[in-house]
């Protein structure tokens, strides 16, 4: 898979992989369908072999912070990705060497560092709302600020941002499906795959 080597793990002190949460019912309320757990992602194949879902704790209070944010106006989150192993992190640089898109897996996503989530708004109906593009959509009109795309997704992704923000997200300029915690390099380790108890990367890829 064309992997060379990176700073593994990086454990603060020893308890720290025990910080990563899995996100699912009934503790948080979202939709969980993982992009790279199927080949319905960019690359066209699955990466994960199971949908693994799992936040650092400190994101995780962010998340909850925004479920409770976004339950008063009828809507729930879709989330596409979350703690992404810096294996995984290789096998989506090695097909798309982008960095308008993907961070360079030797500085590190802070998807591998269990601090980044991607998700959608869902409606009472689990229907997505219109955002404009498609998750992965490595294009401008995934920017936030996009003008050439539907009224009805500038204002979603409008709200899709007033809740992430308010609950305590950063934003990424060039996806509106991401967010991740300030400053998430300066405080959180890069993760291997081997920090979970059941690995979630596909041992063929
Ligand atoms: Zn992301």
């Amino acid at each position: 898979m064309g992997m060379v080597e990176f700073p593994l793990i990086g454990m603060n002190g020893n308890s720290f992989i025990m910080t990563l949460l899995p996100i699912a019912r009934p503790d948080f309320d979202v939709e969980i369908c993982i992009a790279y757990a199927s080949s319905e992602n960019f690359t066209g194949h699955a990466i994960y072999k199971r949908p693994g879902c799992y936040l650092h704790e400190d994101a995780s209070k962010l998340l909850s912070r925004a479920i409770d944010l976004a339950k008063p106006l009828g809507l729930r989150f879709k989330i596409f990705d979350a703690f992404r192993p810096a294996e995984a992190q290789w096998v989506l640089w090695n097909h798309t060497p982008d960095p308008d898109f993907l961070s360079d897996p030797r500085r590190g996503s802070p998807h591998s560092m269990g601090v980044a989530i991607d998700l959608t708004l869902i409606d009472s109906s689990g229907d997505e709302l219109d955002m404009g593009t498609g998750f992965d959509d490595f294009t401008p009109q995934a920017h936030h600020g996009a003008l050439d795309i539907t009224v009805e997704g500038q204002r979603n992704r409008a709200v899709l941002l007033d809740l992430m923000t308010a609950a305590g997200w950063d934003f990424f300029q060039n996806e509106w499906w991401h967010y991740q915690m300030f400053d998430a390099r300066a405080r959180y380790p890069i993760l291997s795959d081997k920090v979970l108890d059941e690995p979630m990367m596909l041992d063929d890829i």
